[in-house]
C-alpha cells in the first residue's frame, strides 16, 4: 500500500435506524484519524436497502455528528468533488460495475426464485450444511439465460467466487487475516430491482471516493475477503483496513438495549456533555498510554493513532461515563453551565413526571447563584439513577411547594412538638433580619441552637428539610441565602403546618 496516499476516511452509515453508541464510536475514530493526519473525513449515506430505511435516520445521523462537533469535509449538505454522497443517487455506477463483471465472466445472472432459494436453505439446514447459494445458475448457457429472460424473470447478479485457494489481507488491528475461499459463497452484487447490495456499493464508492483507510466495526471483518476479491476482480487496489473492537456491556456480552440506552441522542437527552461523550467514546478501544483518562478534543486529535487501537472488546461502563461527565461539568464556568443546563430545567418543568409549579420563566440570574452550590455534585445535566443529575439537584430551588414526608422533619432525635417550637422560634428571629446572607444566617442560627438547647446537627437538619425538602442538600446557610428570605419563610411556615399532621 502506498504509504503517502493522502488520508481519506469515511463514515458510511445505513439509515436503517438511529445511530447508536457503536456507530458513533466508528465515526469518531475515523474523524480523529482524519484530523490527526490532516486528511479528509467523508460522510456517505449507504441507503441502498430501501425496505429497511427508517424515516428521520439521516437527520439523526447528521444531528448526532453535529452535536458532537464531528464535522465532515465531504458529504450531505456540504458536498464535495466525489459526490453524490447518497448511494441511492449513484445506482448507475454500481450497475455498470456489475455489468462489467458479468461481461468479463467474473459475475453471473442468477434467476433463482425466492421460493427456490428458501427451499435450498431449508434443505441445507436439514442436512446441517453451511448456508450459502448452491451456484445453481453459475454455469447457465446463453440459451438458458435467454429463455429465463423471455419468461420475464429479472435476474440478480452474483459474484463468481473462486472455488478454492484463500484470500489474505492485512488489517491494521488484527494483523494478517486469511479466509478459505471455499467458505465464501457467490453473494449477490445487484438485486433484481437494480439496487446494489452493500458489498458492491461499498467497494465501488470506497474506490471512487479514493478512501485510503476503511475503519469500521469488527462485525465487518468477515465481509472483507469478499471485498478484497471484488476489488481484485474490478482491477482496483483495496484500501487499508482497520476493524474496531466490539463494544461490550459490563457482563462482556455485545452492548445492546439490555444494558441501557444505546441511542446516541438519548445521551444528549440525559444530559451528557458532548465533550465528555467524545472523551469516553475515544477510550472504547483506543488508549494513549493505558493511564490517561481525560483528554480534550485537541489532545485526542494529537494522540490518536491506529497502533493504539486494541483487539479486545471495549467495555461500556456507565459509571465511568458519569464520572467523566461530572469532571467535565466541574470544568465549565458557572455561566456556561447555566446556559447548558437551562434547556434541561425547562424540559423538567414541562415534563409529565416533574414536580408541578416550577417557576416560569426560568430565571437565569437565580440559576447562576444556584450553580456554585451544585456544580461539584452534578454528574449529568438531567437526572441519574443516583439523583446526581443537575435537574434533580436544582429542582428544589424552583418548585413552589415542596413535597416530602413530614416525618423527615424530625430527623433522628426530635419530636413533632419540639420541631414545631424550634421552627416557630427560628421564624420569629429570622423575621428581624434585613440581611439574609449566609454569614448572617449562621451568626444567628448557630447561637440559637445553643439557646434552644438542641444539637446543631438536629436543628440544622430540621431547617434543611424544611427549606429544601431533603435531608441531604448543599450547605444550609448558602442554600438559604440563595433561596432568599421570602421563599425560606414560606417553606418554614409550610413545615410547621406539615408537622401538625405528624401529631405530637
Ligand atoms: N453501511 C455499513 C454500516 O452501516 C457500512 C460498513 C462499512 O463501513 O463498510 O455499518
Amino acid at each position: 500500500m502506498n504509504e503517502r496516499r493522502p488520508v481519506r476516511v469515511r463514515y458510511a452509515p445505513s439509515p436503517t435506524g438511529f445511530p447508536h453508541i457503536g456507530n458513533i464510536r466508528t465515526a469518531l475514530f475515523n474523524w480523529l484519524f482524519a484530523r490527526h493526519s490532516g486528511g479528509k473525513f467523508i460522510l456517505r449515506i449507504e441507503d441502498t436497502d430501501q425496505e429497511r430505511r427508517v424515516e428521520g435516520a439521516v437527520e439523526a445521523i447528521m444531528g448526532s455528528l453535529r452535536w458532537l462537533g464531528l464535522d465532515w469535509d465531504e458529504g450531505p449538505e456540504v458536498g464535495g468533488p466525489y459526490g453524490p454522497y447518497f448511494q441511492s443517487q449513484r445506482l448507475s455506477i454500481y450497475q455498470e460495475a456489475a455489468q462489467r463483471l458479468v461481461t468479463e465472466g467474473k459475475a453471473y445472472y442468477c434467476f433463482c426464485s425466492p421460493q427456490r432459494l428458501q427451499e435450498m436453505r431449508d434443505e441445507q439446514r436439514r442436512l446441517g450444511k453451511p448456508p450459502g447459494y448452491d451456484r445453481h445458475c453459475r454455469e447457465l448457457s446463453l440459451e438458458e439465460q435467454s429463455f429465463m429472460d423471455s419468461q420475464g424473470i429479472v435476474p440478480v447478479v452474483r459474484f463468481k467466487m473462486p472455488l478454492d485457494g484463500e484470500t489474505r489481507f492485512h488489517d491494521n488491528i488484527w494483523g494478517d487475516v486469511t479466509f478459505e475461499n471455499s467458505t465464501l459463497d457467490d453473494f449477490v452484487l445487484l438485486k433484481s430491482d437494480g439496487y446494489p447490495t452493500y458489498h458492491l456499493a461499498n467497494i465501488c464508492d470506497d474506490h471512487l471516493m479514493e478512501v485510503s483507510h476503511v475503519m469500521r466495526a469488527e462485525e465487518w471483518l468477515s465481509s472483507t475477503p469478499r471485498h478484497c476479491l471484488l476489488y481484485e476482480a474490478l482491477g482496483w487496489e483495496h484500501p487499508e483496513f482497520a476493524h474496531l473492537p466490539m463494544i461490550l456491556g459490563p457482563d462482556r456480552s455485545k452492548l445492546s438495549k439490555r444494558h441501557g440506552a444505546t441511542g446516541l441522542l438519548e445521551y444528549k437527552e440525559m444530559g451528557y456533555l458532548p465533550e465528555a461523550l467524545i472523551n469516553f467514546l475515544a477510550l472504547l478501544g483506543w488508549s494513549l498510554d493505558d493511564r490517561t483518562e481525560l483528554f480534550d478534543r485537541e489532545a485526542l486529535i494529537k494522540g490518536f493513532s491506529l497502533e493504539r487501537i486494541g483487539k479486545t472488546g471495549a467495555i461500556f461502563n456507565i459509571e465511568k461515563l458519569n464520572w467523566m461527565n461530572g469532571a467535565y461539568i466541574r470544568q465549565l464556568t458557572p455561566a456556561d453551565l447555566a446556559d447548558r443546563a437551562l434547556p434541561y430545567l425547562e424540559d423538567a418543568r414541562n415534563g409529565l413526571s416533574r414536580p408541578v409549579g416550577m417557576k416560569r420563566p426560568l430565571d437565569r440570574d437565580y440559576l447562576l447563584k444556584i450553580i456554585p452550590l451544585i456544580q461539584d455534585r452534578a454528574r449529568t445535566l438531567g437526572r441519574t439513577a443516583q439523583d446526581e443529575g443537575l435537574v434533580q439537584l436544582a429542582e428544589f430551588f424552583f418548585v413552589d411547594d415542596l413535597d416530602y414526608d413530614p416525618k423527615l422533619l424530625l430527623g433522628k432525635h426530635l419530636t413533632a412538638e419540639q420541631s414545631r417550637s424550634y421552627l416557630g422560634t427560628a421564624i420569629k428571629r429570622l423575621a428581624d433580619l434585613t440581611d439574609f446572607g449566609a454569614a448572617t444566617l449562621e451568626g444567628l442560627l448557630r447561637p440559637l441552637s445553643a439557646e434552644l438547647g438542641v444539637k446543631t446537627g438536629d436543628f440544622f437538619g430540621l431547617l434543611r428539610t424544611a427549606t429544601t425538602g431533603r435531608t441531604a442538600a448543599p450547605p444550609l446557610f448558602q442554600t438559604m441565602e440563595v433561596l432568599g428570605k421570602e421563599r425560606c419563610f414560606k417553606r418554614l411556615k409550610a413545615a410547621t403546618q406539615k408537622l401538625a399532621a405528624v401529631g405530637p
